[in-house]
């Protein structure tokens, strides 16, 4: 196997001017230029030969080499079509890598991974286009595609939103759904000088490692996941209205205060205060099934 030519900014540019290459804002490219963040991301994404790896935007393939290198086979999803003929030169040589011109959000994983993998679980390690982040992580869990574990950069405050617990003002829908699905762990904090262009704020590598099974037990993950939106859609007001007013939910209010008494709070407790156990438990509770 070659080894990595990208990962710095002369090559990089390099590359974008042989093919007069023009950043595409829509598509959140922001390229890594800085070899010691690349190795920061494959040795927390602790990968084997005997991985397969999904990378969601490899851009010019810069992360996509130090990736080929590393594990069995990778598979690489990129939307903008100007990138796949630089991809194909970049990676030439490289032939455990699979490009495929494509938008993530719309492709079938579970079946791609199926005929990938044999529905063995994959890891996914991505410096993820920014405008998409949620959808992108969101989509892999509740698409139960099989996986091992997510190692990808994101916004700072996004990484912090993940891995929050109540009481932090960073806690909020995002963290329970992660936290529902995986362990959440801040690898690395990345300043804006390792990206071609520079984003506007930081930048933080998060590997989310996947559990076999929820810690919690929930009859209904679906009330579950409605419960937690109306909780956090009105910030600022208790629980129990939070809940009495989500269009999602068809509660009474003696059904809501009785919840909420039975888990032993006060009927002024906000959604904020609740750990995941707690909303679980609320969800049992409401759940008629
Ligand atoms: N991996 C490269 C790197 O680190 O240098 C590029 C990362 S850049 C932050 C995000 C990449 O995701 C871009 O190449 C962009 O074109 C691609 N992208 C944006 N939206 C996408 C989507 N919906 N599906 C697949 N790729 C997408």
């Amino acid at each position: 196997m070659k080894e990595p030519t990208l990962g710095n900014p002369q090559n990089t540019i390099a590359v974008l001017q042989k093919y007069q290459f023009t950043f595409q804002k829509k598509f959140g490219q922001n390229f890594l230029i800085d070899t010691h963040v690349l190795d920061k991301i494959i040795r927390s994404a602790e990968i084997s030969k005997e991985d397969m790896v999904l990378e969601i935007g490899p851009g010019i393939g810069t992360m996509t080499q130090y990736l080929a290198c590393a594990a069995g086979k990778v598979i690489a999803v990129e939307i903008d079509r100007a990138l796949i003929p630089i991809l194909e030169d970049t990676l030439d040589g490289y032939d455990n890598v699979r490009i495929i011109n494509g938008d993530i959000l719309k492709i079938d994983l579970a079946k791609l991974v199926e005929e990938e993998n044999g529905g063995r679980p994959i890891k996914v390690v991505a410096n993820l286009p920014y405008y998409i982040t949620t959808p992108i992580i969101m989509s892999l869990f509740e698409g139960h595609v099989p996986l091992r574990s997510i190692t990808v950069m994101v916004q700072k405050e996004v990484a912090d939103r993940m891995q929050a617990g109540p009481g932090s003002k960073d806690y909020g829908a995002l963290s329970l759904a992660v936290q529902y699905y995986a362990k959440p762990y801040i690898a690395a904090n990345v300043p804006q000088n390792c990206f071609m262009p520079r984003p506007r704020i930081g930048s933080a590598v998060i590997r989310l490692e996947r559990y076999e099974t929820p810690p919690v037990a929930v009859k209904d993950e679906r009330l579950l996941f409605g419960i937690i939106r109306a909780s956090f859609n009105q910030r600022r007001k208790t629980l129990a209205n939070g809940l009495k007013n989500s269009p999602e939910l068809d509660f009474t209010k003696e059904e809501i205060e009785a919840a909420i008494e039975k888990l032993g709070k006060g009927a002024s407790v906000r959604g904020e205060a609740l750990t995941l156990e707690e909303f679980a438990e609320l969800s049992n509770w409401l759940c008629r099934g």
